[in-house]
């Protein structure tokens, strides 16, 4: 069944750094997404640290807030028809060696770590995550 959401992406400091915050922004337009609101901030590690809380109790969690406070991000609100699934489709496998062709992480991707974008996981998940960023 098709539903009209939204889902949170981030796009993250190693591909901000090398300036391909535009042509991410362009691949998600191509694919139908609306862009409905984007800001480039940078966040404490406090605030990843919140964001991230899902992950606390992983090896992971301490590097990747490190990482995700690092530089520049850019967040955004995107909208289209089953926005979660489609983006989390688009983005690709987390790691993007198993990322398949034609997915951002595959395209940009450098790492595990260094995987590019972040997207949310669930229409929950979405909400939780668009009001970390967007409160209004
Ligand atoms: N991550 C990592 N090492 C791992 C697994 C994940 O550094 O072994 C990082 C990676 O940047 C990933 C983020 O933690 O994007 C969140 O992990 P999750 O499993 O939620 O992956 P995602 O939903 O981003 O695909
Ligand atoms: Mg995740």
């Amino acid at each position: 069944m098709n539903k009209l959401e939204q889902t949170l992406s981030i796009i993250k400091p190693d591909a901000v750094e090398r300036n391909l915050d535009n042509e991410i922004k362009e691949i998600f337009k191509k694919k139908g997404f609306v862009i409905k609101k984007a800001k480039k901030i940078q966040i404490e590690k406090t605030e990843a640290e919140k964001f991230y809380k899902v992950h606390e109790t992983k090896p992971f969690y301490n590097d990747l807030c490190n990482y995700l406070s690092s530089g520049p991000i850019v967040a955004m609100v995107l909208e289209k028809e089953n926005a979660v699934l489609e983006n989390r489709k688009l983005m690709g496998a987390t790691n993007p060696k198993d990322a398949k062709e034609g997915t951002i992480r595959e395209k940009y991707g450098i790492s595990i770590d260094k995987n590019s974008v972040h997207g949310s996981d669930s229409v929950e998940n979405a909400k939780v995550e668009i009001n970390f960023f967007f409160k209004d």
